[in-house]
């Protein structure tokens, strides 16, 4: 396979998914370059559900492999939430700075070292055919209620990585994309394509 549509209209992931797979694909193309213009309702209650659902949407609209991640971030104090709506967290869908506000409001009544937290991803790869693969991946930190740091998207600013001292938004982009729950989840996906060989 050449040739890939990533099935999202999130910059910041379609940023991070190309420089993943680039040295795996022919061609990694956004739905922008790709010419297909849509927007998939997320109505799905698991990262899974959602995942597949927005890879098989843009499949079909294509005629081509779609790969799609959904994923989002799970803070233990607070029940796992935002969870699955990790991108309309406060209401809105995408407002990354509205969503880091209400995080940190509903994390600074719990002391600093209990707010652990990880983000999860799946992704899902659909194919004209109807096959589907599907992979999981997760990254553990801490919530931090001050911002650091301006790489990444979305809560990167207030999740700390204990074991680099920085947050993700303060790792450089290579850093981040060769561990991130999303690097994770592409690794498995493609020790899945490798077994198929
Ligand atoms: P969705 O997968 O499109 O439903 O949205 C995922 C949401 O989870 C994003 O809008 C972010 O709020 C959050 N998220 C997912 N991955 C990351 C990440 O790598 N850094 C920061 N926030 C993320």
């Amino acid at each position: 396979m050449t040739e890939l549509i990533i099935a999202s209209n999130n910059p910041g992931k379609i940023r991070e998914m190309k420089a993943i797979l680039a040295p795996w694909f022919g061609q990694v193309l956004s739905m922008r370059e790709a010419g297909v213009d849509t927007e998939v309702e997320e109505t799905g209650e698991t990262f899974a559900e959602n995942a597949r659902l927005k890879a098989q949407a843009v499949c079909r609209l294509s005629g081509k492999p779609a790969l799609a991640d959904d994923s989002g971030l799970a803070v233990d104090v607070l029940g796992g939430e935002p969870g699955v709506y990790s991108a309309r967290y406060c209401g809105r869908h995408g407002d990354d700075e509205a969503n880091n506000q209400k995080l940190v409001r509903e994390v600074t009544p719990f002391a600093p070292d209990t707010r652990t937290a990880h983000y999860a991803c799946t992704v899902c790869l659909a194919y004209p055919d109807g096959r589907v693969l599907e992979a999981y991946g997760e990254c553990a930190g801490l919530i931090r209620t001050l911002p650091a740091g301006t790489g990444g998207f979305g809560y990167d600013p207030y999740f700390y990585l204990p074991q680099y001292g920085k947050t993700m938004a303060e790792l450089p982009a290579d850093v981040k994309n060769g561990m991130s729950h999303r690097w994770r989840a592409l690794q498995a996906l493609l020790a899945l394509l490798e077994a198929q060989k």
